[in-house]
């Protein structure tokens, strides 16, 4: 008879029990023992330099310096796999999350050595980093004779089916998306969760007690360096944080946990080992069980759900109180599966006598959106994140660009621009451009990790085709860093559809830094908060203080010039001018791809 299936489930996009067809498809090879793992991705959560000098991960370099990830991302994604750790060993007492550090496709090699693997498990990751890592691992696995079994779960539709049915075009419209999914019948109902799960033994292991077992795990990584410890005593760590872009500094790391205990070994990280640390208590919790208890508690009002409209929520209402679901950091980590929302969110529709809203400002053209980028992304691969290369993309000759080689490679450290521009975003990205609506919804992303989708509408286009004319792939690094729902389809994708660089195009639309949020709130509630040295401005100059005659500014204790900026420039002439700018490049009709682009004579626009 054959050996029974020995299964290492890695745990990427899908930091869940429930819902994860990717799980039920381990389980149902039946498997005599099940590896838990979590890989410490250095490409995707930077944050040790372990095997940065090999020549494969070389490769992944560059992803490395546009990808920094802030202290909320790592916090949340740390709680996560903590809580997930735990839904682990709350079935099965002696297993748990087994968190390793170092490039995957090094280390899982090793361990399907040592731990005798005959097949590695995991939920798709369709992103164009996903896929490329992932083609390297399976080569590695052919070679290893481990079998891979990879299941979509990610996205309410495999973005591979679709595009293939798209004849690999991306999705460019949400119409475009539901016209194909129609043909692929419904969203897949969510599988059930698992009730046990197999110990991770190693081949022959007698061990029944978590200590041993772990204890025996631990002894058979002994002497693998990479493995002695969850982190080397004087190892590195990339600090990206305070890193300027492309000059990372490494931080030295002190071994927080010995090998002496297996758990140690394989212990979920602290914030501190990493090198980072929290001056206050997070508003936005990770992990699978706050998910569901949130996504329940949403659903239990199915007036909310039923007559959910994106366009009418308040940008003004921030994190304590959401205007929206606030489930995109679960979406992003797969704490909460799609599907899951999808088919809830139709259940408590179903309880509703009313009017419904429709796609697409609905809940379900909310998450259609979500899949909406990443079929665009998976058709387009790495070049959907920038402008160069980027088919869809319509070029702009905006102030800091991404500037790349002869041969195309980004130029790091990236040379300064010019002085106005580089100063412009410094603002944009401290809250300090003296439009209170700009600064209070970045100083929220700051401090919270999240910014309501409106508010992101509002800052994105402000710092692009609307005032700044910067490029959107300045703007979406910041997301990038500061974003707990960072995601690589959604966010250059929303950039571009701001910067109207494709998926839109109405340039002529623009929001007012004041008329705007006082559709929403006239009161300021959002800038009192977050930009609390204009707390006692009378609501008639909330968003505009600078106009405070200077009695008013004084009996407010905040003098413009001096305890808040003047605005950083003309709000109307910046538009008058960019609207034209807008015009002469629609005009041109370059995209990232055309020629003059790539040979750098698109410039003369
Ligand atoms: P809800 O309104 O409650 O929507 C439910 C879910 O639908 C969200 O959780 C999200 O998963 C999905 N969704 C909603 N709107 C969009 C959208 N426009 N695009 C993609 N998915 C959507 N969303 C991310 O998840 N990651 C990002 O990196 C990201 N970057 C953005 C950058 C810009 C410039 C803009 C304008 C939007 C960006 N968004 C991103 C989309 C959107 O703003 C967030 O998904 C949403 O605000 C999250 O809040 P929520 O969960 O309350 O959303």
């Amino acid at each position: 008879a054959s050996p029974k299936p020995r299964v290492c489930y890695w745990f990427r996009t899908d930091l869940r029990l429930h819902d994860s067809p990717a799980l039920a498809a381990a389980l149902n090879l039946k498997p005599e023992a099940l590896f838990p793992l979590w890989c410490w991705d250095p490409n995707v959560n930077a944050c040790c330099s372990l095997g940065l000098e090999s020549g494969v991960n070389r490769a992944f370099l560059q992803y490395v310096y546009k990808h920094r990830v802030g202290v909320h991302r790592f916090r949340f994604l740390l709680e996560s796999m903590t809580v997930l750790s735990d839904q682990i060993s709350a079935i099965q007492p002696n297993s748990k999350l087994l968190v390793v550090r170092g490039e995957p496709v090094e280390l899982l090699p090793i361990l399907w050595k040592k731990w005798g693997i005959s097949h590695l498990v995991f939920e798709k990751d369709p992103s164009a980093y996903g896929r490329r890592r992932d083609a390297i691992v399976l080569k590695a696995a052919k070679l290893a004779n481990v079998t891979i079994v990879s299941v979509q779960g990610h996205h309410l539709y495999d973005p591979e089916l679709v595009t293939l049915k798209n004849k690999g075009k991306p999705t460019m419209t949400i119409t475009s998306l539901q016209n194909i999914v129609k043909k692929m019948g419904n969203v897949p109902k969510p599988v059930a969760s698992p009730k046990e799960l197999p110990l991770p033994l190693l081949k022959g292991s007698t061990k029944t007690e978590r200590k041993d077992i772990f204890l025996e795990l631990s002894n058979a990584l002994r002497g693998t360096p990479i493995f002695s410890g969850n982190c080397l005593e004087g190892d590195t760590a990339v600090d990206l944080n305070s890193a300027s872009l492309g000059g990372e500094r490494h931080l030295p790391v002190t071994c927080y946990e010995t090998v002496d205990g297996g758990d140690a070994l394989f212990s979920v990280p602290t914030l501190e080992s990493l090198g980072m640390s929290e001056d206050k208590e997070a508003k936005i919790k990770g992990g699978e069980v706050i998910a569901l208890k949130r996504l329940a508690t949403l659903c239990d009002d199915s007036k909310y759900i039923a007559t959910f409209s994106k366009p009418k929520s308040s940008p003004a209402q921030w994190v304590d109180k959401p205007s929206t679901t606030l489930l995109s950091p679960y979406l992003k980590f797969g704490c909460l599966s799609i599907r899951k929302m999808w088919w809830d969110v139709e259940e408590a529709k179903q309880r509703y006598i009313g009017a419904k809203t429709e796609p697409p400002e609905n809940l379900n053209g909310q998450l259609l959106f979500r899949d909406m980028y990443a079929c665009a992304e998976y058709a387009i691969g790495d070049a959907f994140g920038k402008v160069r290369g980027n088919e869809i993309c319509r070029y702009m000759d905006w102030n800091l660009p991404t500037v790349y080689d002869e041969s195309g490679v980004e130029i790091v450290p990236r040379p300064p621009g010019d002085s106005v521009s580089e100063s412009r975003l410094k603002a944009f990205k401290d809250g300090q451009t003296g439009f209170p609506w700009i600064d209070a919804q970045m100083r929220q992303l700051k401090q919270e990790g999240w910014m309501h989708h409106l508010g992101r509408h509002s800052v994105a286009a402000f710092l692009t085709r609307g005032q700044c004319w910067i490029s959107w792939e300045r703007g979406a690094e910041i997301f990038d860093e500061y974003l707990i729902d960072w995601d690589p389809c959604s966010n250059p994708g929303n950039w571009m559809w701001l910067s109207c660089s494709a998926f839109y195009a109405q340039y002529f639309k623009l929001y007012g830094l004041v008329s705007f949020p006082q559709k929403y709130d006239k009161t300021g509630a959002l800038v009192r908060k977050y930009c609390p040295e204009l707390a006692k401005y009378p609501d008639a100059y909330i968003y505009e203080p600078h106009k405070a005659p200077a009695n008013v500014q004084k009996q407010a204790g905040c003098i413009i010039g001096t305890d808040y900026p003047y605005p950083i420039l003309d709000e109307k002439n910046s538009k008058d001018e960019n609207m034209a700018r807008m015009k002469a490049c629609y005009e041109a009709k370059f995209y990232g791809n055309s020629k003059e682009v790539l040979d750098g004579t698109a410039n003369a626009l």
